[in-house]
């Protein structure tokens, strides 16, 4: 019989501060875990680097072009608004709180997440087997729950009314959103809390796990998300090790609940990964790049109210990624030439030919899924122009030519997944090193660090599996996990 799995999924689970961090001795529970197994500190997430976008990916095993989720936030053409998973309290304010709860707990499994593509939880309930999900944004599956607002938000989303029911695997929690068997008869601490997000922390995530590791309830698949080490690296980056040491101490709390480490890899195989890095965000104004400043004299569209007719440009800041849907003819063409101006952004992309057209100041590459040359993942494509703009070269090993990527990796699949995740026109900037995008609702991190490019620090996480040989991923994908998860249970 296989083993049953555990996934850790460690919100900005960087290699480089894992090193760090066990140079120091500080992870002792991580340390034994990459002992027992397999370490690649070279894993590639998806982009944008955002939290949804990942998770969505992990769970189907797809790019965003197949599944539809195509940022943290994001412009619904067909709907005429703008999506909003809860990044930054002002944005989520002006767009509505009940809104944005609601994209949050319902929209992004019922209706944003594509009905072309299966989640892992759906294809273990056709194989027969069990799984539970704990805190995963993204955990469409078999059953269906009600939601339900804790404490003092009865108060403030009274005009919320939660009439659909949302879907997960067999165990299902969202903090305290989602009203269970589970989670009624899950005693009420202080990690539950407001002050605590309602759960939505390590604390509940671990303690849920546990409570099934002693009752014997394990089902085949658990997803555990842990996402206390991005709220405290945003803030403090140079704190990373002792960071990353606190939630390893929850690691070892849910070792410890089998007995001991030993006994944990005995019956079960681990495995821990991050969604995406963090880039340390320079203090100075420069560092923002303020994008209401190139767009003077066009009509940037209110978050609150798209107006189609009378707005140029409905702009979802990512934080070091940033979407510009033009809403006019000319206004592409517009936006492209006010934003090629300014030299503190990186990449910037769109739609072309049913590929995509790349520009750095004076450089240009397109490219498009075609047959000319593979990619060093295997996927086909046919290219043209400049390579270097991207840090990609064509490589020749064992009498095949293919391209490698360098400060850009998966580039190819990642870039044009995100482009293609929606249909209609949309151009995508990533901000270059130290900098991030400014509008003024929306979170900034100066002095501190962010995400959302595709850049290596933005886009490499670690990797362990337990039980696992180095071989088994000569270069590991965020996508690749579903399929392995789905071979190791069956
Ligand atoms: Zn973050």
């Amino acid at each position: 019989m296989s083993k049953k799995i555990i996934l850790l999924l460690i919100d900005s689970f960087m290699p480089h501060v894992l090193q760090e961090a066990r140079e120091k001795g500080l992870v002792p529970a991580l340390s034994f875990l990459m002992e027992k197994g397999a370490y690649w500190d070279n894993c590639v997430t998806v982009f944008p680097t955002m939290s949804a976008t990942v998770d969505a990916s992990l769970v189907t095993g797809e790019y965003p072009e197949k599944h539809g989720v195509q940022g943290l936030i994001w412009y619904h053409r067909p709907e005429e608004r703008v999506v909003n998973y809860i990044n930054g309290s002002k944005s989520v304010w002006r767009i509505g709180v009940s809104k944005c709860t609601k994209d949050a707990l319902i929209e992004v499994n019922e209706t944003h997440l594509s009905q072309d593509v299966t989640t892992v939880f759906e294809e273990l309930t056709r194989r027969g087997k069990t799984s539970a999900s704990f805190n995963f944004s993204v955990h469409r599956g078999p059953c269906r729950y009600r939601l339900r607002k804790p404490g003092i938000l009865k108060l403030i989303l009274a005009g919320l009314s939660f009439e659909r029911m949302v879907s997960g695997p067999e165990i299902c929690t969202i903090g305290r959103f989602i009203d269970s068997e589970f989670l009624r008869s899950f005693p009420w601490k202080w990690s539950h809390s407001i002050f605590q997000k309602y759960g939505l922390n390590d604390w509940f995530a671990i303690d849920a796990t546990c409570r099934l590791v002693k009752e014997n309830k394990l089902p085949d698949l658990t997803v555990v998300y842990l996402p206390n080490m991005d709220y405290a690296y945003h803030r403090k980056p140079d704190q990373g090790p002792q960071i990353l040491a606190k939630v390893d101490r929850g690691i070892q709390r849910l070792l410890d609940s089998f007995g001991g480490g030993e006994e944990a890899i005995r019956q079960c195989r681990f495995i821990v990964v991050g969604d995406h890095g963090q880039t340390k965000i320079g203090a100075e104004v420069e560092a923002n790049i303020d994008i209401p400043q190139h767009f003077v004299g066009m009509k940037m569209a209110e978050m609150k109210e798209i107006k189609p007719d009378s707005d140029d440009v409905v702009i979802c800041n990512n934080e070091r990624m940033c979407y510009f849907y033009p809403l006019k003819e000319g206004v592409q063409e517009e936006t492209i030439k006010r934003l090629l101006r300014d030299s503190r952004i990186d990449v910037l992309a769109w739609k072309e030919r049913g590929g995509v057209r790349v520009r750095r100041g004076e450089q240009e590459l397109f490219f498009a899924p075609g047959n000319k040359i593979a990619d060093e993942y295997g996927r086909m494509w046919n290219t043209e122009g400049d390579l270097s703009l991207i840090d990609a070269r064509q490589k020749e090993e064992g009498g095949s030519v293919f391209i490698a990527f360098g400060d850009y990796p998966d580039l190819f699949s990642r870039l044009y997944g995100a482009l293609y995740a929606r249909e209609g026109d949309v151009i995508v900037a990533t901000a270059a090193h130290g900098c991030e995008f400014f509008t003024p609702d929306d979170p900034v991190h100066r002095g501190g660090a962010s995400h959302g490019s595709l850049h290596a620090l933005d886009s490499f996480v670690g990797l362990i599996i337990t039980g696992e040989t180095k071989e088994r991923f000569a270069r590991p994908r965020i996508v690749d996990l579903k399929s392995y998860i789905l071979q190791q249970l069956t």
